[in-house]
């Protein structure tokens, strides 16, 4: 098939690795490759810190796409760090939110082992004095987001700024036009009319008449380098903050993250920096020595039920959105390049993740 990718962040550029190792002919467009939210992400494979109640299907989905990654990053060439998450809280209220999380995984199959403060300690002995207890995630993993694009980006070849023409306006609404023509500013359809198949990879924002389906969502992401890094990845409440830093090989680390709903530009605040700094030389006051390297906010894609969007966009068969993966597009990548390329090959596609999902309610809704 000829398939025209538009977006190259780590889905994008994942599900057109993909095609072409399948032996499909790929076309990425993107403006800005890899400066999208992938660019920010942390980086954690960690889908039992990340499931939430109603999220069953997420973990399910996490676990999948984590089973992927060890042969996935060999074949990148990316390293993958496999020290586990460690869950801690700074205060009693912080440890019933750890403590709330592992029964939430109980009751989903996977029971992570508690720990006392000094059983935390001893194995995370960066750990402030304050930590009252934790629980140990040991199969989770982690990556540099950034070293995956670049790896993807070297494999894919570096994506067409447009197609030809100049950008349409984020702001005009053309439904009507061929939704790649649209999205890549060229009003020559037939140009995008060679293509098989165009898969929508454009993170939070997607073309019209999608746009609707996913929401950005801030987040604001720091990065430093310390001689002193936790050994694994440690994510806590502290007095009520979530925070988590992520250590990467070599003293880097990453501080994250922000979460917040928003219709305006993503942009770092002082209140965002703040509140992360704050929370994390509390639970790591050897941070205090760490030099400051970067801060920086995206927009994660979010859906309205936080599944992603996997499949032929309603009303255009021809067109696949590969979108809406929320706080798990790093984890999910290799999962999702095969369910679109699966989904392009065979038809295939997962109901819970459809995104006809929305307007088949909708419509049997009124249909009542
Ligand atoms: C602070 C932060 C921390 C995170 N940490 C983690 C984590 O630890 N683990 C995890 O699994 N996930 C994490 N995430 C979530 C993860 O980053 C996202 O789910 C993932 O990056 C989404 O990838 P994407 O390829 O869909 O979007 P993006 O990376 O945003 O890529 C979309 C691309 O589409 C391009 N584009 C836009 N419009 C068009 C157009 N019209 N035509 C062509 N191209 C277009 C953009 O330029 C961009 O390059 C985090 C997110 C944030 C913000």
């Amino acid at each position: 098939m000829r398939v025209l990718v538009l977006g190259a962040g780590l889905i994008g550029l994942s599900v057109a690795d993909e095609l072409l190792r399948r032996g499909h002919r790929v076309t990425v467009v993107d403006p800005a490759p890899g400066q999208g939210t992938s660019y920010a992400a942390a980086g954690m494979l960690s889908p039992g810190s990340e499931v939430w109640h109603g999220e069953a299907e997420i973990l399910r989905l996490g676990l999948r796409s984590l089973a992927l990654w060890p042969s996935y990053a060999e074949r990148l060439g990316v390293s993958l760090h496999c020290t586990g998450t460690l869950l801690v809280g700074q205060d009693r209220g912080d440890l019933q939110q750890v403590e709330r999380q592992a029964e939430l995984l109980a009751g989903l199959g996977d029971r992570p082992r508690m720990l006392t403060g000094p059983q935390a300690r001893a194995a995370e002995p960066t750990l402030g004095p304050r930590v009252v207890g934790g629980a140990l995630l040991p199969e989770d993993h982690s990556v540099d987001p950034r070293e995956v694009l670049a790896a993807l980006l070297d494999r894919v070849g570096r994506p067409a700024k447009w197609l030809s023409g100049r950008p349409e306006r984020r702001t005009s609404r053309r439904t009507s036009c061929d939704v790649a023509a649209a999205a890549t500013g060229t009003q020559d359809v037939s140009k995008v009319g060679k293509y098989d198949a165009t898969v929508v990879a454009t993170g939070a924002t997607l073309p019209e008449p999608w746009r609707h389906l996913v929401r950005g969502v801030r987040g604001e992401i720091l990065r430093g380098h310390t001689d002193d890094p936790p050994k694994r990845t440690v994510r806590a409440w502290v007095h009520g903050q979530p925070v988590y830093v992520v250590p990467r090989p070599g003293g880097d680390l990453v501080i994250g993250a922000t979460n917040e709903e928003h219709d305006v530009p993503p942009e770092v605040t002082f209140g965002g920096v703040f509140t992360l700094v704050e929370a994390a030389r509390a639970l790591l006051p050897g941070l205090d020595r760490a030099t400051f390297t970067e801060a920086l906010a995206r927009d994660r894609p979010a859906t309205s039920d936080n599944l992603p969007l996997l499949g032929p966009a309603p009303d255009r068969d021809d067109v696949v959105l590969a979108a809406g993966f929320f706080r798990h597009g790093v984890l999910l990548a290799p999962l999702a390049a095969r369910l679109v390329a699966d989904h392009l090959e065979s038809g295939s596609v997962e109901p819970l993740l459809d995104p006809g999902r929305f307007t088949r309610s909708t419509t049997e809704g009124a249909r009542c």
